[in-house]
């Protein structure tokens, strides 16, 4: 797990900023679930043979003798706290946005922590297709309200409980003949969690996918339909995007509609964004494992397997952590969103420090923003702080002033001093502050 130093705050800042702009008009509300949850929840929702809880999860044992997990994913708690708050008499559809540190017992590297943040949107209760689509536009918009126009929508249906046996079958049957193939992970999947075969990084399983059958020849007639109308939304909204049949989301739930924002790197693919024709591409693989961006679908099962009543939703989670590293990538200036000091207060010798409290106070009361270095002692390097942050004044508190109940103000760029009586002081800033 990583530390996040000052420097590196207003990344943050700026996507948590852009994101509540963005969604708070799409009229989603803010929630926040707690970061521990008993281990019970991911089981029943992530699924007992998904990576996360195969090998991901981070599990607590409370004195009580309670098995607790760090989240890590933030569907799972946003589904419980709606069930456990009966949010299902709101007006439909409840739409809820978090954002928040995530946990995964995951390997280390770039673009992958032990911690990372996720900022998630969920549509509950609406199946329609418009929402599925709404949710994609919104990702795509954020991105682009980032300056991340490097990204594509990868999308793929996964068909639901009428249509989903048969596609496994032949998923079945068709990876049977090519055991010997798979790496030893994927030899256990096909037993325990066939489509994420798929979905495997290993390069002969890759390979071995690329012939795999594909869910949308599968989809029963609703679900075609269902997804048809999706790419259709899509069209008219101008959002370009990639069919990948070879799509499948690393938790169980998902049902019909998966996606992935990955980013558009030709050497990892040869796509055109543009609808049609399923193209030739890796979700996850070669070199983009670690690329994938925004990534969610729809969860039609998940409201029921949590204990609610049958309530279909979709949604999608950002990895923060990526977004900074795109961000940095390309040398996006991003403002740091703090407000340029004006006033820099020098204090010298014991008297004046002990003074030099109340006075800095006051000028954050008055709105004026100032700054000081109270250890400081030496005048010089005072007036250096105060000539590197560029603040228009200088205020001198020294010894004698501090006696006299006065201080020094000087105008920085042309070094003009006068003395003014310090209970004057911060009206004579405005004054001049208004006069700018
Ligand atoms: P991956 O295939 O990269 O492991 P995932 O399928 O496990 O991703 P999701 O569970 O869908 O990821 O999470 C949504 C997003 O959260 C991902 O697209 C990614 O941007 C981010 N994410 C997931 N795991 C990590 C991690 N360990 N470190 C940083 N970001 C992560
Ligand atoms: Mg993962």
């Amino acid at each position: 797990m990583r530390d996040i130093l000052p420097e590196d705050q207003k990344y943050f800042r700026h996507i948590l900023k852009k994101s509540d702009q963005l969604l708070d008009y799409y009229g989603f509300e803010r929630i926040d679930t707690p970061m521990v949850e008993s281990v019970d929840l991911f089981l029943r929702s992530a699924g007992e043979t998904s990576d996360i809880m195969e090998k991901e999860i981070y599990t607590i044992k409370t004195k009580g003798g309670d098995a607790l997990a760090l989240r890590p994913e933030g569907t799972a708690g946003v589904v419980r706290a709606y069930i456990e708050n009966g949010m299902n008499v709101r007006p439909h559809p409840v739409k809820l946005s978090y954002w928040g540190p995530m946990f995964r017992h995951d390997q280390p590297q770039h673009g992958r922590y032990r911690q990372f943040y996720q900022l998630g949107a969920e549509t509950i209760g609406d199946s329609s297709e418009a929402v599925d689509a709404e949710l994609i536009f919104l990702g795509h918009k954020l991105l682009d309200m980032l300056g991340l126009d490097n990204y594509n929508v990868h999308i793929n249906s996964l068909g639901d409980s009428s249509c989903r046996p048969g596609y496994i079958k032949a998923l079945k049957d068709y990876y049977k003949l090519r055991s010997r193939k798979l790496c030893f992970n994927c030899k256990n999947r096909l037993k325990t969690n066939i489509l994420r075969l798929l979905d495997c990084k290993e390069a002969d399983c890759a390979e071995v996918a690329k012939e795999a059958p594909q869910t949308v020849d599968f989809l029963d007639d609703e679900c075609k339909s269902h997804f048809k109308h999706i790419l259709e939304f899509l069209d008219e909204a101008k959002v370009p995007y990639i069919l990948n049949p070879r799509l499948v989301r690393g938790l169980d739930y998902y049902t019909r509609t998966v996606f992935e924002f990955l980013p558009d790197d030709p050497s990892t693919h040869s796509t055109k964004p543009q609808g049609g024709e399923p193209v030739e591409s890796t979700s996850s693989g070669q070199g983009g494992s670690q690329s994938a961006v925004i990534a969610g679908g729809r969860y039609d099962k998940l409201i029921e397997m949590l204990g609610g009543s049958k309530t279909p939703a979709a949604g999608w989670a950002m990895g923060i952590d990526r977004i900074v590293l795109a961000l940095k990538e390309k040398n996006a200036n991003i403002p740091d969103g703090l407000s340029k000091p004006k006033v820099f207060l020098v204090q010298l010798g014991e008297g004046a420090k002990r003074k030099s409290i109340n006075l800095y106070e006051s000028f954050r009361k008055a709105g004026i923003e100032a700054k000081s270095s109270i250890g400081r002692d030496s005048i010089k390097s005072q007036l250096r702080i105060a000539n590197r942050l560029g603040v228009r004044f200088a205020l001198i508190f020294g010894q004698k002033e501090a006696l006299d109940g006065t201080i020094i103000l000087r105008e920085m760029d042309t070094g003009v001093q006068e003395t003014i009586p310090l209970e004057k002081i911060v009206d004579e800033i405005k004054k001049r502050l208004k006069k700018e």
